[in-house]
């Protein structure tokens, strides 16, 4: 099972990500977008971490509620909403749990890449953090109960990649279509260290008991 605490502690990891990718982050939005990606997350995330004492939640929809509103209210630009929706939408799946199975976790992951196509409008393919959430959230879903986290990250990081060989439709850099060509999504970067954190801190606790 997946506990509240093992979901505090992703919140931590991917913060600690983010700050340390912060600069790549920056140059890789820099290439096709405006530059503040790393520096609109990691505001976000530093302040989701220093929530976590302050708002002690008693379950783990309330935490990523908790989650949600704050990044929805401190990281801003495109990416501010994408993902405070994902949090909302994982918030209602996951309401009033203490504990998650990964079925329950993987249809939580759907809601969310569901809500971040809804709210952004964008397919698959459309070099957005999309075609990292999409392919992920049905993979976890495909597996259930068997959920590897070793696939999904495995599973993450090659959708990642493909952004980079697409043209960009959503979002600033689709002003640069076709010449957005060769270099990555930042939003699709950014997805692939939350799972990244994500399967870092599932393994770590399962390892240790
Ligand atoms: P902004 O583009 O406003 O500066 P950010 O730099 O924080 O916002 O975020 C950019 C990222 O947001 C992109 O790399 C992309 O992954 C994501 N994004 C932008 N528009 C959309 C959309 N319509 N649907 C899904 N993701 C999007
Ligand atoms: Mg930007």
């Amino acid at each position: 099972m997946i506990t509240l605490k093992q979901m505090e502690t992703w919140m931590i990891e991917t913060h600690r990500i983010l700050q340390e990718k912060k600069d790549y982050l920056t140059q890789l939005d820099q290439a096709i977008g405006d530059g503040d990606h790393g520096i609109n997350l990691v505001r976000g995330f530093k302040e989701v971490v220093g929530n976590l004492s302050a708002q002690s939640s008693p379950d783990i929809g309330t935490l990523l509620r908790n989650v949600a509103m704050t990044l929805l209210s401190k990281v801003g630009g495109a990416s501010g909403p994408l993902y405070g929706t994902a949090f909302l939408k994982m918030s209602t799946a996951l309401k009033e749990k203490v504990e998650a199975s990964p079925e329950e976790f993987a249809r939580a992951l759907a809601e969310a890449a569901d809500g971040i196509q809804m709210r952004g409008k964008a397919q698959v393919g459309d070099k957005t953090m999309l075609d990292v959430w999409k392919p992920v959230a049905d993979l976890a879903v495909k597996q259930g109960s068997r959920l590897s986290w070793k696939d999904l990250l495995e599973c993450s990081r090659q959708h990642m990649e493909t952004t980079r060989d697409r043209a960009a439709k959503k979002g600033r850099a689709a002003y640069l279509g076709e010449r957005a060509v060769g270099h990555l999504d930042p939003g699709a970067v950014s997805t692939c260290y939350l799972f990244e954190a994500l399967v870092k801190t599932l393994t770590r606790e399962e390892a240790t008991g």
